[in-house]
């Protein structure tokens, strides 16, 4: 059960999710243990439930980013390109920077500027965050995810944070053959977790994964 994941530190925290089977790889173990979620939620940064960021976002739970690291595993590697849609917090991001440096980089997408600032601020908390937006290996930019991010395609891991109200072809058109997209749907009032690969033929293979809640991929606020 989730909520029995929360621990005292980030060290228990990465620790409880282990013990409970929500994180089973090393290397996502330690990429975790690396970020301390403590310099992205503001509130309660070590329990296992999300936690209001402001702008109607929040910083998903550190199952869900367990989970989203696992499924996307074997398309992160040390040199791998990644984009993180509605990056919100910045603490995604910079998990998946820890899973494929050296080399590599992460673009992180989110439509609120604030939000853009907040991870890169956050980032910016630890030396090694620092390092990480110094080195190019993380970049946090403002565009409308669902258009993916052009510029630095094609990627071998897109990761979407928020849910999408339909299946983004452009999101598929952006990945590498092979590559991976983990994305959350809206189904009426239900959301399910996706996995897309493109193979390495350029065909595509959809799986529903599992239901989920997550804040809506939508339009831009105005202003
Ligand atoms: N992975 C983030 C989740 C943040 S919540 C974290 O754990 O911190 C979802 C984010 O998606 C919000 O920051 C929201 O601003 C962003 N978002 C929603 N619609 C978007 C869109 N069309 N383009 C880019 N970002 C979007």
């Amino acid at each position: 059960m989730a909520w029995r994941s929360s621990g005292a530190t980030n060290t228990a925290l990465v620790q409880n999710l282990t013990g409970n089977g929500l994180i089973t790889s090393d290397r996502v173990k330690t990429a975790m243990m690396n970020v301390d979620r403590a310099h992205y939620a503001p509130t309660h940064p070590y329990e296992d439930s999300p936690q209001s960021i402001g702008h109607r976002a929040t910083i998903s739970a550190p199952h869900m980013h367990a989970a989203a690291c696992e499924h996307l595993l074997p398309y992160l590697q040390p040199g791998s390109r990644v984009l993180d849609i509605g990056s919100g917090s910045g603490y995604l991001t910079a998990v998946f920077a820890e899973l494929i440096k050296p080399g590599g980089a992460v673009v992180g997408v989110d439509h609120i500027q604030p939000l853009v600032d907040l991870a890169t601020a956050n980032a910016q908390k630890s030396a090694a965050g620092r390092e990480m937006l110094a080195s190019g290996l993380v970049r946090f930019v403002r565009a409308d995810g669902r258009l993916g991010w052009k510029e630095d395609a094609p990627y071998d891991a897109i990761h979407v944070g928020a849910a999408a109200a339909e299946h983004h072809q452009t999101l598929v058109d952006q990945l590498k053959a092979p590559g991976r997209l983990f994305v959350p749907v809206e189904e009426g009032w239900v959301q399910h977790i996706w996995v897309v690969d493109k193979k390495e033929d350029g065909s595509v293979e959809r799986k529903k994964l599992f239901g989920v809640q997550y804040v809506p991929l939508t339009d831009a606020p105005a202003g």
